[in-house]
């Protein structure tokens, strides 16, 4: 027997009876350290998953689930149809690489799971129709546009839980290490786990429902029993395996309240919207003035439309969200005369890392003008 096959006290390994060289025992001392010694695959699994909820709600998301990583041939058909039927509108990007956007192994090869971050954004504001907007001669700025800009705030959240989870599990997969439930392959942080707000090539929405976060409702949003539907979306996909989520069914049942109250039909049936008639496409996407003829339909909004959102019975449960969206003076029900009175710096004051700064200075007053030029046709009829 080698002098370095014995252990510290030159003795051979009393409980397995085996001679361990230091490599060994270094290895052996090192594994026994991990968090995944003695596991089982299923512990394992539940045990990372609590960790990425736990990060994930002390870095600010709202709320947080799972959902197995898996090809959607069944939404991609959907997104298909729908863009074959250009509901889309101007948002061509919509139909760039669809394949990709309906399958999270096309953006992570060996995805596992997608993790999907809810960030609530309600205020104690008022809704849209509890606002004398035409009687104050003010206009309506969509409600997720009256705080910080949610790309901005997901993203620095999102680099934290990134940050945080790269921390707490490169010891257990950042080297190969063959565990008691199989090899494990290397953590690669950049390659192996990626976040995206909803300029990313994900399905969020899809993927809310199926990780248990609400249901799709019949305006195409999803709603939560307890939390509504003022909550902005961000999904992680990860190669790392974690325990999905159950989903939690269709509340909608006969309901058609956003149907009714939506101002142009844009919802053109349960669960489908024309983007080309929606108000918020209308004032938001579309370049240039909107047109004289659709005026009166898109009525007090300059930028974004809650009618359908603040109609849904499910939304009387919503709570005040993240303080990082409460609104700025200002920005809810907002006067015509100081919409038209903002200058280049007086709008990069109160826009900036605002959602509206996006429409730019021209734009929201050529909205405003069109709002208030259609109120006094209307007042001359
Ligand atoms: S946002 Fe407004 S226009 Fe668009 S579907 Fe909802 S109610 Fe209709
Ligand atoms: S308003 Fe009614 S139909 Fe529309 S999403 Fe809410 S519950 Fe569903």
């Amino acid at each position: 027997m080698a002098a370095d096959e014995h252990n510290e006290d030159g003795q051979a390994d009393a409980d397995n009876l085996v001679v361990l060289s230091k490599s060994a025992r270094r290895r052996r001392t090192r594994a026994r350290a991990l968090a995944t010694w003695g596991e089982t695959a299923e512990q394992t699994r539940a045990r990372r998953t609590a960790l990425f909820k736990a990060q994930a709600l002390a870095c600010g998301f709202s709320r947080v689930g799972v959902a197995r990583a898996q090809a959607l041939p069944q939404a991609q058909a959907h997104l298909e149809a729908w863009l074959a039927a250009g509901h889309h509108g101007t948002m061509t990007w919509l139909a760039d690489d669809v394949a990709r956007r309906c399958d999270p192994l096309r953006v992570v090869p060996g995805a596992q799971s997608v993790v999907v971050l809810a960030l609530d954004y309600d205020s104690a504001a008022p809704r849209t129709r509890e606002v004398a907007l035409q009687a104050e001669d003010r206009a309506w700025i969509s409600r997720y546009a009256w705080g910080d800009d949610y790309h901005l705030v997901a993203e620095k959240r999102l680099k934290q839980l990134e940050i945080a989870l790269t921390t707490a599990l490169k010891p257990e997969l950042g080297e190969h290490f063959r565990g008691p439930g199989g090899p494990i392959q290397p953590f690669k942080a950049l390659r192996d786990l990626r976040w995206m707000v909803d300029h990313g090539p994900m399905l969020e929405r899809e993927w809310a429902v199926r990780a248990g976060l609400g249901w799709r409702g019949k305006h195409t949003l999803v709603v939560h029993p307890r939390h509504g539907s003022l909550f902005f979306l961000a999904c992680l996909v990860t190669s790392i395996d974690l325990e999905p989520d159950a989903p939690i069914g269709d509340f909608c049942g006969s309901c058609t309240a956003c149907l009714d109250a939506c101002p142009t039909q844009a919802i053109v049936a349960p669960y489908i919207v024309d983007a080309r008639r929606c108000i918020s496409h209308t004032t938001i996407e579309t370049l240039g003035e909107i047109p004289v003829q659709e005026r009166q339909l898109v009525g007090d909004q300059v930028f974004g439309c809650d009618i359908c959102q603040d109609v849904c019975p499910w939304n009387r449960f919503s709570q005040p969200g993240d303080p990082a969206f409460a609104p700025r003076p200002g920005l809810v029900a907002p006067r015509l005369d100081d919409l038209l009175a903002l200058d280049a710096d007086s709008f990069a004051r109160q826009f900036a890392q605002n959602p509206v700064k996006r429409r730019g200075l021209a734009g929201l007053q050529d909205n405003a003008r069109a709002v208030r030029e259609q109120r006094s046709t209307l007042r001359k009829q």
